[in-house]
C-alpha cells in the first residue's frame, strides 16, 4: 500500500445546461464509478456554466489537486473556452497540432461535410501537451502533464462533453495516464459485496470492529432499499481478509461479490439450474417481472408475469378460491400461497413467486397495517414457503422493498437446489 501515491482527483463539468437543470450531470457519477474501479476517488466535483466561469474554478483546483478532469467546452462555438482558458491559466501557448488538424479534416471528409473555420480552433493544443484522439467526434481531448512549465503540479485532462465521445476517450487515454500518475501498475483494487436481509446497523455491528483490524483495508457501507453494499478497497491480501470477515458472519445474506444486482443473480441461478420462473404480483404491479426482464437473457428463464391486482384477476388467472379471499383477505398467507401455486401451475415453470400486500396510504387495518405484504415461493416437487414482511414506506419504496424480499426468497430457494 505504501508505494501507492494517494492521487487527489477533481472533476470540473462545464455546461450551462447542467446548472439550469436541463441536462442531468451524469458525468460526475460516471467518473465516480469508473475511478472507483481503479481504486481512485474524486475528492471534489465542480459544475460551472459555459464560458469564462471555468477560469476561477480551474485556478483553485490546480492549487490543490494532483489531477483534474474537465468535461465539455471543447466545441467550435464562442462559449467553448475550456481549451483557451486552460492554456492561459497554465501560461502555455496554443499552437495548431497538425495531426489533430488532419484528423478533423478527415472527420468532415468522411461525412461529406465542409469544415468551417470555427472548427480550426479544435486543433489547437498547448505547447508540450498531448492531443487525445477522438474517433467519435470533432473535439480531440488534451492532456497537460504535471509540471509542464513548472507552474502547476496538477495533471490536466480536457475531455469532450458528449458521453459517446467522452467514455471511450476516458478508457483509451485517461486510464493509462492515471495509472502511471498513481505510481504503480496495479492500483488498489476495489471489491463490492452486496448483501440483503440485514439492516445496515446490524451489519455494521457485526463486522466493523474486525474489519478495522485488517491492515491497509479501507471499507465503507452503502445502504439501499433492501440491500447493504460493503465496499472494500486495498491490495489483494487486504481485500481477501475483508471478504473473509464479511462472509464468515453474513455469507448467507450475500447477493453477489461482482456487483451483480439481485435480479442478475436470480437470472444467473435459474440458468445454472436450468429452471424457468414465473411471477404472480399484486402490490408490486409487475415490478418483479420488470426487474427480471431488465437482465439480458431473461427470456431463457422467465416465461410468465401475472399482474393480478383485483381479486377477480387472482381468481380468474391464478385459480385462487374466492372463499379464501373472503375468509382470509387478499393480503394473507393463504392467498399468497394460492397465487404462487396457481402461477406455477398455469405457467408450467419450475419455480414461481407471489406477492400480495397493502401499499397504502389507505386500506390498512390494525391486524394488517399499511406496509404489510405476504410473499410465497412455490417450487415444482417441493413445499410452498410463505412469509410476511412489513415495509411501511411510500408506495414506490414499498414496491421496491417487497420486490427485493421476493427476489431474495427466490434466490435462497434456488441456492438450496
Ligand atoms: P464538446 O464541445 O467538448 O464536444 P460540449 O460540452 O461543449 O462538449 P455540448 O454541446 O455542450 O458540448 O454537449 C454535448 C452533449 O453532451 C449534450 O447533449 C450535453 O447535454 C451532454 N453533456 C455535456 N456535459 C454533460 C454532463 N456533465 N452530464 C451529462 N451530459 C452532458
Ligand atoms: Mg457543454
Amino acid at each position: 500500500m505504501s508505494q501507492i501515491r494517494a492521487v487527489k482527483i477533481e472533476v470540473i463539468n462545464t455546461g450551462t445546461e447542467l446548472l439550469l437543470g436541463n441536462t442531468l450531470n451524469t458525468h460526475g457519477a460516471w467518473f465516480g464509478r469508473e475511478l472507483f474501479k481503479l481504486g481512485l476517488r474524486i475528492s471534489r466535483q465542480t459544475t460551472v456554466p459555459d464560458g469564462d466561469a471555468i477560469r476561477d474554478s480551474l485556478q483553485e483546483t490546480l492549487s490543490r489537486a494532483d489531477a483534474v478532469i474537465v468535461t465539455g467546452g471543447l466545441g467550435p462555438t464562442s462559449d467553448d473556452l475550456t481549451r483557451e482558458i486552460t492554456a492561459e491559466v497554465l501560461g502555455l501557448e496554443l499552437i495548431t497540432d497538425e495531426a489533430a488538424l488532419r484528423s478533423l479534416g478527415e472527420f468532415f471528409a468522411l461525412r461529406g461535410k465542409p469544415m468551417v473555420d470555427a472548427n480550426l480552433k479544435q486543433a489547437l493544443c498547448p505547447v508540450g501537451a498531448d492531443i487525445l484522439p477522438n474517433p467519435n467526434g470533432t473535439a480531440p481531448g488534451i492532456y497537460v502533464p504535471p509540471r509542464l512549465n513548472g507552474r502547476s503540479n496538477c495533471a490536466v485532462f480536457l475531455l469532450p462533453g458528449p458521453p459517446r465521445e467522452l467514455y471511450p476517450m476516458y478508457h483509451a487515454e485517461v486510464v493509462p495516464r492515471l495509472r502511471a500518475l498513481a505510481g504503480v501498475e496495479n492500483l488498489h483494487e476495489a471489491l463490492v459485496l452486496k448483501f440483503t436481509g440485514i439492516g445496515e446497523s446490524d451489519f455494521h455491528q457485526g463486522i466493523d470492529a474486525r474489519l478495522a483490524e485488517v491492515p491497509d483495508l479501507e471499507y465503507g457501507y452503502c445502504a439501499h432499499i433492501g440491500e447493504v453494499d460493503l465496499r472494500l478497497i486495498g491490495d489483494a491480501a487486504a481485500l481477501e481478509a475483508g471478504r473473509k470477515i464479511a462472509l464468515e458472519r453474513f455469507g448467507n445474506y450475500l447477493i453477489s461479490d461482482d456487483e451483480s444486482s439481485m435480479e442478475e443473480t436470480v437470472v444467473r441461478l435459474l440458468k445454472e439450474r436450468g429452471m424457468t420462473f414465473a411471477t404472480a404480483e399484486s402490490c408490486t404491479g409487475g415490478l418483479i417481472a420488470s426487474r427480471i426482464t431488465n437482465v439480458p437473457g431473461a427470456s431463457e428463464v422467465f416465461t410468465h408475469g401475472f399482474v393480478t391486482y383485483a381479486n377477480e384477476a387472482k381468481t380468474g388467472l391464478l385459480g385462487v378460491s374466492p372463499s379464501d379471499i373472503e375468509i382470509h383477505g387478499a393480503v394473507s398467507e393463504v392467498v399468497a400461497r394460492a397465487m404462487a401455486e396457481g402461477a406455477l401451475q398455469k405457467s408450467g415453470t419450475g419455480i414461481a413467486v407471489s406477492v400480495t400486500g397493502i401499499a397504502g396510504p389507505g386500506g390498512g387495518s390494525e391486524e394488517k397495517p399499511v406496509g404489510t405484504a405476504w410473499i410465497a415461493v412455490a417450487m415444482r416437487g417441493g413445499p410452498t414457503e410463505a412469509f410476511r414482511v412489513f415495509h411501511p414506506r411510500n408506495r414506490k419504496d414499498f414496491k421496491l422493498a417487497v420486490s427485493q424480499a421476493a427476489l431474495e426468497a427466490v434466490r435462497r430457494r434456488l441456492k438450496e437446489v
